[in-house]
């Protein structure tokens, strides 16, 4: 490159690179043709979600994907759209079908793929408060929200996280700078949860510097909700043996089952012994919004902290969990750091930042994602999706149970059916193959009591009756072909 030496031959080269940059600047006429076609892509990816997979297995074709490098020209959008067809969006997990039961889906209503459209065009800052009140404001509202319809006060704060695993871990932070865990404490000191627990809280206990803290395993009772008894004797044997209990992370429910443990009771223990309590309700949460839900999670107002994943039961797209504290100040104690180049940003006139409640800074805006569809839809459909969750649950455990062939779990606290093909562990991981082949529908395993587990999780706003009867059929249908083992 040239090097400009005067005046005139520096405005020169702005000049010239002006030229060459503007491209970036989408003109209104091809903003036009672009969104028209990424339009027309969404579109059609939808109409096609009636009678797409749920599952294709073809781990080596987007491969393909290299083919087409990054370059400096670029490969336009319309082949850019054809790499995502052909590479991306036809193969692997389709957690956007109704017939998709694995793991714990979420599914993604479009106003959210709209919400983040819009966040990503006026690209407002949501971290501070200064940078854009409007975009906090929203955000902290969504916050008070779910903290009112889980029962928590006003001093209730939190933050909208990429997803459950980091808001856990804002919780664990928070708990252990409450509890004044400090490093030399850490061996002495004591964590409270069941088998069924999530595994990023081992992960989050890690990242926290209390990766060699004592993990209690509370045992559970026959339908693997927490056994409280069992936790106060263990809380007190700890403190007879000289450790520093501190922590309970109850579920509500399990990613496994679906098990709620038992809030209430295991709030007493907590307030007994002076512990945080910490409810992990990343699937289950939403269903609060649901009279039986409310009914099941009872005590869930107990907590000090409570994670709830709207990217799960609030079926939004991935990328929103959330964090929400009984006393909301105690995340800050954490989080709040500062520095020089942020000294114009500090004022929050009565809104807390984001950027003070949790390990990130700049972020995207993931209010939008949840306010927009909560204001285009209200909630009401969002809870009467929920019920149907349950009932379809419910309905699919009993049409299991009636089957010669299945044997079911316990009868599902919310909404996920764990089952199994009568025979031996080899028979149900058969099973579970001939399903990912045939790929209609698609369900996941687990490992409970060391057996191998089907189950369902029936979590999407797109899974209606039909799709969980589909689901039996092909389990029946595929059943029928494997030898008992
Ligand atoms: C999904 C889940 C998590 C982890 O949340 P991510 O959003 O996947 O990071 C934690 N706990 C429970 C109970 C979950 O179901």
């Amino acid at each position: 490159m040239k090097t400009p030496h005067d005046t005139d031959r520096l405005e020169e080269e702005l000049a010239r690179l002006e030229r060459l940059s503007r491209s970036l600047d989408t003109t209104p006429g091809e903003r036009e043709t672009r969104t028209r076609a990424v339009q027309a892509y969404a579109a059609s990816y939808l109409d096609a979600q009636d009678s797409a997979p749920a599952y294709t297995r073809s781990p080596d074709l987007s491969a393909g994907l290299l083919e087409t490098p990054i370059s400096e020209s670029g490969a336009g959008l319309d082949v850019a759209l054809d790499l995502l067809d052909r590479f991306v969006d036809n193969e692997g997990l389709n957690t956007t079908s109704g017939r998709f039961t694995g793991y714990i889906p979420g599914g993604g209503v479009y106003e959210a793929a709209l919400g983040d459209y819009l966040a990503a065009v006026s690209n407002r800052y949501a971290g501070v408060f200064f940078a854009s009140p409007g975009a906090v404001r929203m955000e902290n509202q969504l916050v008070r929200w779910m903290a009112g319809i889980i029962g928590f006060p006003d001093t209730a704060g939190g933050y909208l996280s990429a997803g459950g695993s980091l808001a856990n871990l804002t919780a664990i932070v928070t708990a252990r700078d409450v509890h004044g865990i400090e490093a030399e404490a850490v061996p002495r000191a004591v964590v409270y949860l069941s088998d069924h627990a999530h595994h990023c809280v081992d992960k989050a206990l890690r990242v926290a510097g209390l990766g060699r803290a004592v993990l209690r395993r509370v045992p559970v009772d026959e339908a693997w909700r927490m056994d409280a008894r069992a936790l106060e004797k263990a809380i007190e044997d700890d403190l007879a043996a000289g450790l520093t209990p501190w922590l309970i992370v109850a579920s509500a429910g399990t990613t496994n089952t679906g098990s709620v443990d038992p809030l209430g009771a295991i709030a007493d223990v907590a307030e007994r012994h002076g512990l945080w309590f910490h409810v992990d309700a990343a699937y289950g949460g939403f269903f609060v919004l649901t009279e039986t839900g409310k009914e099941r999670l009872r005590g869930i107002r107990r907590a000090h902290s409570v994670v709830m994943d709207p990217h799960k039961t609030l079926f939004l797209p991935y990328g929103t969990g959330a964090l929400i504290v009984r006393d909301g100040a105690l995340i800050r104690q954490s989080h709040l750091s500062d520095a020089s180049y942020m000294q114009d940003a500090r004022a929050s006139d009565g809104e807390w930042s984001p950027a003070h409640m949790s390990p990130e800074l700049t972020k995207h805006f993931r209010g939008l994602r949840m306010w927009l569809p909560l204001q285009v839809h209200g909630v009401a459909p969002f809870r009467h999706a929920l019920d149907e969750k349950l009932l379809l649950a419910r309905w699919a455990w009993q049409e299991l149970g009636r089957s010669d062939r299945f044997e079911v779990g316990p009868e599902p606290d919310l909404s996920v059916v764990t089952f199994r093909l009568k025979g031996t562990d080899e028979a149900n991981r058969r099973l579970l193959e001939a399903v990912h082949a045939d790929g209609r529908v698609f369900f996941s395993s687990t490992v409970i009591d060391g057996r191998f587990t089907l189950r369902l999780a029936i979590v999407s706003f797109r899974s209606h009756l039909e799709d969980i009867e589909l689901t039996l059929r092909i389990l029946e249908e595929l059943a029928a072909a494997i030898p008992p083992g």
